[in-house]
């Protein structure tokens, strides 16, 4: 296979008479794209860490490739504004910032279930979380026939009810796990299952305080066996909302990135998006009253229109939920998308600022001028989260770093 493909190479650049460099790797601003500020990044983590005080470790959560954001440029930036450590999602993701270069601490937030991604955890020295007894037999023995030991963090269901063990059993497992010669137990952690409600709600019943006061039972009940670990509870919204969530660490994503997870939060907190979303005008047509836009003509024309074909769609991230709802701004003027949303285009209705000619760059999300797109705002016309926005920019869009 590998020798076709290179013939087929030699005969593709021989049959392209005149290709170049250039023409292979195109700019990377040539259509659509994302654009990422490490500075603000960077920012942000000082901001955070300064927010948490000394006492506090901030980890950098860059799963999901840095939600979006490119993970090796999120954390190294975030390392350089103070961030202590990195939270990843997969085993992947974690070799990935190894063979980056990053050497700092990273704790592997899913659950690596068989020998192999334990074994592969172990030589990577990525730290993974355990929920029981079986995962850690298994880094026992690799540790044993690796004469190493091998740190683990464990995780607690407060709430959650997805990875962790059971409360009550905290106290029988760790005794277990003592028993194991070869791992040594460095954190103990749990999740907050309200990630974007308002804490301060004192209509419903504040769930947050139920999975708190769980987890400094489980604490208690391990007496000074507790103190020698790492303890850490909160995400974005819970270190943003209240202290006694912090412990020893704090895990934040959302807001390293530069966004509150809680609507009307109250923060004096200098926290900024680092991310834009940009693509260009590749044709502009006038139109017909009448006429209609796109597959399905979801949109027709109430006038005479001017329209600009942009290139970008949903193969590029922007969900299709979207078609006929968002703007995009230009020169600081926001313009109404028309239409159903495509793989690779969508319209925008440029009547009210004619001007636009092909090549300009419409900013579909971000700030451009006095005008800032949120993924908040798509949120708020889609159903879905910011969260979820932010890592849907993937495939062929590419990234460019400022
Ligand atoms: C993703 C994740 C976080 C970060 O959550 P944000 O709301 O983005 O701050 C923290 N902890 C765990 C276990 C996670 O999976």
């Amino acid at each position: 296979m590998q020798s076709m493909s290179k013939v087929n190479r030699s005969e593709r650049s021989f049959t392209f008479r005149g290709a170049t460099e250039n023409v292979i790797s195109p700019d990377p601003r040539s259509r659509a794209w994302v654009e990422v500020d490490s500075q603000v990044i960077e920012n942000n983590s000082r901001v955070l860490k300064k927010f948490i005080g000394k006492d506090c470790l901030l980890m950098a959560v860059v799963k999901a490739d840095g939600y979006g954001h490119g993970a090796e440029t999120v954390a190294n930036s975030a390392l350089i504004g103070g961030a202590d450590s990195l939270g990843v999602a997969t085993l992947e993701e974690g070799i990935q910032l190894r063979n980056a270069g990053l050497k700092c601490q990273i704790l592997i937030l899913g659950n690596l279930i068989n020998a192999e991604e334990l074994y592969s955890s172990f030589c990577w020295d990525l730290i993974p979380t355990i929920s029981g007894i079986r995962e850690a037999i298994i880094c026992n023995n690799i540790a044993e026939n690796n004469h190493k030991k091998f740190d683990i963090h464990l995780k607690v269901d407060t709430g959650m009810t997805r990875l962790g063990c059971d409360c009550n059993e905290v106290k029988e497992l760790i005794v277990k796990i003592d028993s194991l010669e070869n791992i040594s137990l460095k954190g103990i952690y749990s999740h907050l299952a309200i990630a974007d409600k308002d804490l301060g709600n004192t209509t419903q019943p504040n769930f947050t305080q139920i999975q708190l006061t769980r987890f400094e039972k489980v604490l208690e009940d391990l007496g000074s066996r507790s103190k020698i670990l790492c303890r850490h509870l909160a995400n974005s919204v819970g270190t943003l909302s209240d202290r006694r969530l912090h412990f020893d660490m704090v895990r934040v994503g959302l807001s390293l990135y530069g966004y509150f997870p809680v609507n009307h939060f109250e923060s004096n907190l200098n926290l900024n998006p680092a991310l834009k979303v940009k693509a260009r005008v590749t044709l502009v047509r006038e139109v017909e009253k009448g006429t209609g836009v796109g597959y399905g003509h979801f949109f027709k024309t109430q006038r005479k229109s001017k329209l600009a074909v942009v290139a970008i769609g949903y193969a590029d991230g922007v969900s299709r939920n979207l078609s006929g709802k968002i703007s995009a701004s230009i020169d600081g003027v926001l313009v109404p998308q028309v239409g159903a949303i495509a793989m690779d285009q969508m319209v925008f209705d440029i009547t009210d600022k004619p001007d636009i000619k092909t090549g300009q760059v419409l900013t579909l999300l971000g700030t451009d001028g006095e005008v800032c797109i949120s993924p908040q705002n798509w949120c708020d016309l889609s159903g879905s989260i910011p969260w979820e926005v932010l890592c849907s920019f993937r495939n062929r869009l590419p990234r460019v770093v400022t």
